[in-house]
């Protein structure tokens, strides 16, 4: 099992009308156990360690002021959310593809290194055309 050794990053609820409000966690949960960082951004890096120090933190300008700004912008957040979503989507294709071509490549090099090692095991002399073709038709694929 992943010991967590990074503080956890807060996100407020939403109350039923929609809106995120404050709710400051329980800090005697294992997820807790790093601490609380607050992505409001008035003390950057910041780890809080207890839940009163973290409410205390909640009654700040800029907290309150990044919590107005949150439901100020919920659509647009929506709307974000649903593209990084699209993005994260394609990425892990495209990194599926690039998997598939780096196991191909190490294939192909595992192979040319065990050519070469057993041409220069066996003192044979490499014609150059013919082993320049040898290794184009390898990379090809
Ligand atoms: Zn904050």
């Amino acid at each position: 099992m992943e010991l967590i050794t990074e503080p956890d990053v807060y996100t407020p609820n939403m109350n039923d009308k929609g809106n995120y409000v404050d709710k400051t966690p329980s800090f005697k949960t294992p997820a807790l156990a790093n601490g609380l960082r607050c992505p409001c951004g008035t003390r950057k890096g910041k780890v809080y360690s207890s839940a009163q120090l973290f409410s205390l933190h909640c009654k700040s300008k800029t907290h309150e002021k990044w919590l107005e700004d949150l439901n100020a912008n919920k659509t647009n957040l929506f709307t974000e959310n649903e593209k990084l979503r699209d993005i994260v989507h394609a990425q892990k294709i495209m990194i599926g593809k690039m998997e598939l071509e780096l196991s191909s490549k190490n294939m192909t090099i595992n192979y040319l290194t065990q050519e070469v090692t057993k041409i220069m095991n066996t003192g044979t002399k490499i014609q150059h055309t013919a082993s320049t073709a040898s290794a184009n038709d390898m990379l090809m694929f």
